[in-house]
């Protein structure tokens, strides 16, 4: 993927690709599901063309390291289902290891997750696909090398939550991981979002790295890291942000245009 010329930014200095998925499961018809066997077809595509897989924090380390090889990539998985455990014994097949944001208040009580843009789920025949990652399953997931990130506490648009509301879903989200994990370094934003008022306090709440999801690639240091989504056109507020008028001159950037043909073209990897 081609990116405008940053003269701050040595050509060495490279940029792994990090892609976001949220489920993985083959009897889901959400976009948010990615089958097993689509994972692992598109994982073999990225091993094949060279690819090193990195965590999160791992990447963003060894950018600062400058040590960042030419092709890496970062695979995340947002929202903590349980079947996220499924996607493990497929990256271990390709040696790359995952990270995984979950939403704290569901893994401490184990409810099926319920936030705006996936409460249509909650029905019998799909409740199931809802069910969170427990800290056991976190645990395990830490043992086989994957970074368990923070994606707040309970799932709300922080662009549109007050300053106490936002500490606390930083703040508490990021407390309890280090509490049950030891360690917790990095953050993705609900529904992909963030602001400079969000990224500013995910910085002051202790968070070395934190990712967004938007159709456009414009902000990119360390609070608004850009990722692509795969399978998936993610939450019911993205619609809302699309239209938006901050959405709308995002979308009229050069990688934005790049971006949109990509995705004509059903293309789910940027060219190069
Ligand atoms: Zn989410």
């Amino acid at each position: 993927m081609s990116h405008p010329v940053d003269a701050s930014r040595r050509p060495e200095n490279h940029r792994p690709l990090v892609i976001a998925y949220h489920s993985v499961s083959s009897t889901w018809s959400s976009t948010l599901a990615v089958s097993e066997h689509q994972l692992r077809e598109q994982l073999r595509y990225l091993k094949g063309r060279g690819y090193q897989g990195f965590t999160f924090t791992g990447a963003e380390n060894a950018r600062r390291d400058d040590t960042l090889p030419e092709r890496s990539v970062v695979v995340t998985f947002d929202d903590g289902y349980a079947s996220t455990m499924l996607a493990a014994p497929i990256m271990e097949e390709f040696d790359y290891p995952g990270t995984v944001f979950v939403v704290t208040d569901f893994v401490e009580s184990g409810d099926t997750l319920a936030w705006a843009g996936i409460t249509d789920w909650q029905r019998p025949e799909t409740i199931d696909e809802l069910r969170p990652l427990s800290w056991n399953d976190a645990a395990l997931l830490v043992e086989r090398g994957w970074e368990i990130g923070s994606h707040t506490a309970t799932h709300p648009l922080l662009t549109r939550v007050d300053d106490r509301r936002l500490q606390d879903e930083l703040v508490r989200s990021r407390a309890v991981i280090r509490d049950r994990l030891g360690s917790c370094t990095s953050l993705a934003y609900p529904y992909g979002q963030a602001d400079d008022r969000v990224a500013d306090a995910t910085r002051a709440a202790g968070y070395e790295v934190a990712c967004m999801l938007t159709f456009a690639h414009i902000a990119d240091e360390p609070m608004r890291r850009p990722r692509v989504g795969l399978g998936t056109r993610d939450h019911g507020v993205r619609l809302t942000v699309q239209v938006s008028a901050l959405g709308q001159a995002a979308r009229r950037s050069r990688i934005a245009r790049l971006a949109r043909a990509m995705h004509f073209r059903r293309t789910w990897l940027p060219s190069d």
